[in-house]
């Protein structure tokens, strides 16, 4: 399998093409952006960093029994991915209240909550991604009734499996985003995790200092943002590197066994150098 054209630049990824058409290349940019791109910049490193801090997070859930669209690291910026059919909307679970559930109800930043709470918004960028309800939705056809539990449910399962990787690392995780899809290749399949789990679309606040470790240092510009990102990298994989998971692959041996050669040399996951990077 080789690389192939550039089919989507989005903020902070570049996805492109294989000759698998079932499988896609997803290339992290040093790119940050925030407030719908009014905000951009480039950071060092960030790239590497979140591919590195997503494959993390990707192998855990799809050790734990979440199905995600990730296929394996290919290089310090890129990941074989499943090319995905993804559904509009984003879902949303806090922990703790900060963001955008703070200003719209006048809720103190870092006010714990008794049990999460889950939220949906429609993706679009037009419209600033406004939250809407599980009618919204369905009736407006953008997932079924079914996908819409679904994506409820499995939300919730990976609350119960990042939520103590963090707190085992001395982290908050006070929210985060999560975007579902189906295979293109599978589409009466599995509702698939996709998109990315890294600090860009997370919150995570170090429980002993109370600082910031995510998108929110560029947000509100408090500087030092990949340190940051590197150091819950770090902190939470000294947890994981005490049980350190298979290598996965999605799919049969033959869609990816192209990349298996091409990436005997690259750093694997339980490997301590994986995060000093
Ligand atoms: O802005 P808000 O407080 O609603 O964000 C909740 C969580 O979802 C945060 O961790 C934020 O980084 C993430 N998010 C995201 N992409 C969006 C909206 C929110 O990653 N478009």
């Amino acid at each position: 399998m080789n690389k192939g054209q550039e089919l989507y630049r989005g903020k902070a990824k570049t996805v492109y093409a294989t000759d698998d058409p079932n499988w896609v290349i997803m290339h992290y940019r040093d790119d940050v952006s925030a407030f719908d791109g009014a905000k951009i910049a480039q950071l060092e490193k960030k790239g590497e960093t979140n591919n590195y801090f997503n494959a993390f997070i990707m192998q855990k859930l799809e050790n734990e029994g979440v199905k995600t669209h990730f296929g394996k690291i290919l290089n310090e910026r890129e990941s074989l991915v499943r090319t995905m059919k993804m559904l509009k909307v984003e879902c949303v679970v806090r922990n703790i209240c900060a963001g955008s559930m703070s200003k719209r109800l006048g809720i103190e930043e870092g006010t714990r909550l008794p049990e999460p709470i889950f939220e949906f918004f429609y993706k679009n960028d037009a419209l600033h991604d406004p939250m809407v309800n599980d009618d919204h939705i369905r009736v407006l056809g953008w997932a079924s009734e079914d996908d819409v539990q679904r994506m409820r449910i499995k939300t919730r399962r990976v609350n119960n499996i990042l939520k103590p990787l963090f707190e085992a690392a001395d982290i908050d995780l006070v929210d985060y985003k999560l975007e579902f899809g189906r295979a293109a290749d599978d589409p009466s399949g599995p509702l698939l995790l996709g998109d990315e789990f890294t600090p860009d679309g997370c919150r995570l606040w170090d429980k002993k200092t109370g600082e910031k470790m995510d998108k929110d240092r560029f947000r509100r510009d408090l500087g030092s943002v990949i340190d940051f990102y590197r150091e819950a990298a770090r902190a939470a994989s000294a947890f994981h590197f005490k049980n350190p998971p298979e290598t996965l692959m999605n799919g049969t041996p033959q869609q990816t066994a192209g990349y298996s050669s091409a990436s005997n040399n690259l750093p694997r996951m339980g490997e301590q150098k994986f995060f000093c990077i």
